[in-house]
């Protein structure tokens, strides 16, 4: 039997969205076993502590097509190419959005490549319905009272809710007619 091939799927999930959630998927597709790594990134202030974004992530695992790979959902705060070495993961499978995330992913690439040229990056063109959405938009618009509900699941638009005080628009009531 061959070796089992593992990915490693890096982000910061702050929180998880429908585009991450369509890459997940679409990379179990590519490996035997899936480990999506939540980044720790205290530098970056998320929203949400790292033990919420993991939960936010598992809790979507259920809700998700996963294509008989196994799926881990791992924390981690060394560098990328360490990390990805220690889950003995052969690809580092990255969303890829028209041109905003193509500069950064470049560099990296060229970094990482050199740091270990044995573990390739694997890009997967984000889909065209889930193109434009950023876990910072979407914390951008529920901060304003925005409907997020088209770019997250309701499990983490409630979540969002929950941070920013509010209620679920559902329970909010309509402005009187008259
Ligand atoms: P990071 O801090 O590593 O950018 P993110 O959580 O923002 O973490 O993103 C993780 C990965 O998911 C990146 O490869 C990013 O390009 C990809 N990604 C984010 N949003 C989308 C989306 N809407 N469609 C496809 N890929 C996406």
């Amino acid at each position: 039997m061959g070796r089992e091939r593992v990915g490693l799927y890096p982000g910061t999930f702050d929180p998880i969205t429908e585009g991450h959630l369509d890459i997940i998927s679409r990379a179990t597709r590519l490996v035997d076993k899936l480990v999506i790594g939540v980044a720790v990134n205290r530098d970056k202030g998320p929203l949400f502590t790292t033990e919420e974004r993991v939960a936010m992530v598992r809790a979507e695992l259920t809700h998700l097509e996963l294509n008989s790979a196994t799926v881990e959902i791992k924390p981690f705060e060394n560098l990328l190419m360490h990390f990805a070495m220690q889950q003995n993961a052969t690809m580092i499978i990255r969303g890829l959005r028209a041109v905003s995330d193509f500069e950064y992913e470049f560099q990296m690439v060229g970094m990482n490549v050199r740091l270990n040229p044995a573990i390739e990056t694997v890009f997967l063109m984000a889909n065209d319905r889930y193109q434009f959405i950023a876990s910072r938009l979407v914390k951008e618009i529920a901060r304003l009272g925005g409907d997020v509900s088209k770019f997250v699941s309701p499990r983490v638009e409630q979540a969002l809710l929950a941070r920013f005080g509010r209620t679920a628009r559902s329970e909010v009531k309509p402005a009187a007619a008259e």
